[in-house]
């Protein structure tokens, strides 16, 4: 794949991630009001609790999809500055299959599943 093609791909995942944290956004505030609407008595409260953990839920994938966005952004950067592909723990390619399952991918599949 060329170049132009994994930009592409990134700018596609980039786009993806901002809706979906949109939506998350969205989510915990429903889920603060939803709380504040309800019993705040964790231990006593089931449907309080729901709500806790699905608030967690949500803060987690929040937290992912922005180390997602630093990865995507680093990943642009390096298309950029022609290092594009290139693993930042080992320096060997990554291998192109990864990249196209993982365009945002920074080390290869050996380096990660370390
Ligand atoms: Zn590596």
């Amino acid at each position: 794949m060329t170049a132009s093609r994994f930009r592409d791909l990134l700018l596609a995942e980039e786009q993806e991630t901002i809706a979906l944290m949109a939506n998350l956004g969205q989510d915990i505030d429903l889920l603060v009001h939803a709380r504040q609407d309800s019993n705040n008595d964790d231990e006593h409260d089931p449907e309080g609790s729901t709500l806790a953990f699905e608030r967690s839920q949500t803060d987690a994938l929040l937290k992912q999809s922005t180390a997602r966005l630093a990865d995507i952004a680093a990943a642009l950067a390096k298309l950029d500055a022609g290092t594009y592909g290139t693993c930042e723990n080992c320096g060997r390619p990554i291998a192109e299959p990864r990249l196209e399952a993982r365009p945002y991918a920074r080390t290869c599949i050996e380096c990660a599943s370390r």
